[in-house]
């Protein structure tokens, strides 16, 4: 599988100890995310950090909205650091973050990265004043900054500015190009202002995210030709379930063909009971189905039909694949490279031998009518067939012996 090229980009360097995670340039596209809990509640907040960071979040947001956050935010990080978890926090300021950033100035440092929203650090002859302390503590601390627009809070003033100039052309544009040109011009104009104050441009990452998959592809392909900052993608509020994983996959996966893009989120909506980590698994499969970065061996079975009357394969599919996953946090360390592993488990051989030679190991259960034979390919070649009671604990047995050779 071929990766695109990717746009070429200013590397930011987002720190926390000894972790560097850097964001643009060469670097792979990050995946971050962002906690649901009350940052006031510094261990609820900690341990759904740990729980993203485990599930392969590289950088973790969290909400600084109030005196008491911020007071809280050193403490999440102590706890973090004693559960051995050094995976970089990103504050999320909105309206107050000037003051935040000032008078708390343990907050300031034990956070990585400063999220800044231009739509709302100000009004009027404030708006500079305030966005330029939150840049000062930037500097200060050496920490970078994501200057991230969003439909839902734009900058009015900007917005009204833009369509009195629209309103003065021969052609005018329609309202959704005025509105795109007032997000890439408040994230370029913030940016740009940020780096006359002295902050160095590769610690800015930006970001303008919209609702819409049409939207936010064209915003982005707009931002991303007219500056070479890292770029942040996401589509917000994407929804909840089927409706903001396709969508999200949607829109993210044509910008990161285009090689747009330097660090992802998957702003999902959890549904009652669900896992928040959901978001980056489902950032994380994107990243692989594009064939950009591999976090899991990837498991291929077909959908079954009238020749499987049995749902043996997709049990053991869905074993196998359970199986990795769990394995991975060891294996990761213990065998570098495992999770580059495709393992192929289909329902019969009309399909089920080609695929299983496309995989590093395949099996083909027996389908309706067939000989109660399962062919085992490895590295292509055809190794074995199983039979009897126990072919999925030996496919087991030959998946763990395939790792561990
Ligand atoms: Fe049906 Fe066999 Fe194709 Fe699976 S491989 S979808 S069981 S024909």
């Amino acid at each position: 599988m071929v990766a695109p090229a990717a746009r070429k980009s200013r590397q930011a360097r987002v720190v926390w100890g000894d972790r560097v995670v850097t964001v643009g340039g060469d670097a792979p596209v990050r995946i971050q995310s962002m906690t649901n809990t009350d940052t006031v509640d510094v261990i609820e907040t900690a341990i759904q950090v740990k729980e993203l960071a485990q599930a392969g979040s590289e950088m973790v947001r969290i909400t600084v909205n109030t005196p008491e956050a911020a007071a809280a935010v050193p403490y999440v990080r102590e706890q973090l650091d004693r559960m051995g978890e050094n995976v970089p926090l990103v504050g999320d300021f909105h309206y107050n973050g000037h003051r935040l950033l000032t008078e708390f100035p343990d907050c300031a440092k034990a956070l990585s990265k400063y999220r800044i929203n231009p739509g709302n650090v100000g009004k009027g002859d404030k708006k500079d004043k305030q966005f330029g302390q939150m840049i000062e503590a930037a500097m200060q601390y050496d920490k970078a900054v994501r200057i991230g627009v969003n439909w839902g809070s734009l900058d009015q003033e900007l917005l009204a500015e833009l369509m009195d100039e629209n309103s003065r052309r021969a052609v005018p544009w329609d309202g959704r190009q005025v509105m795109y040109e007032a997000l890439i011009t408040s994230a370029i104009s913030s940016a740009r202002r940020a780096e006359e104050m002295g902050l160095n441009g590769d610690q800015i990452i930006l970001s303008c995210k919209v609702s819409g998959v049409q939207d936010l592809v064209a915003v982005y392909r707009g931002l991303s030709a007219r500056c070479d900052y890292a770029l942040h993608l996401g589509l917000t509020e994407a929804g909840m379930g089927t409706k903001g994983t396709v969508a999200s996959a949607a829109a993210l996966s044509i910008l990161l063909q285009d090689g747009i893009g330097d660090t992802i989120r998957v702003s999902l909506t959890p549904q009652p009971g669900e896992a928040r980590t959901q978001e980056v698994v489902v950032a994380s499969e994107i990243l692989q189905a594009m064939g950009m970065r591999s976090f899991v061996p990837s498991v291929t079975a077909c959908p079954g039909c009238g020749r499987t009357t049995s749902t043996t394969f997709q049990e053991l599919a869905r074993d196998i694949d359970q199986h990795l996953r769990s394995q991975m946090p060891v294996w990761r360390v213990k065998y570098p490279g495992v999770e580059k592993m495709k393992v192929a488990v289909m329902g019969c051989i009309v399909n089920g031998p080609g695929e299983s030679k496309h995989a590093d190991i395949g099996i083909s259960l027996p389908g309706n009518g067939e000989s109660p034979a399962a062919p085992v390919f490895i590295d292509g070649e055809k190794a074995m067939t199983l039979r009897g009671d126990r072919i999925a604990q030996e496919f087991h047995e030959i998946v763990q012996a395939y790792v561990e050779r």
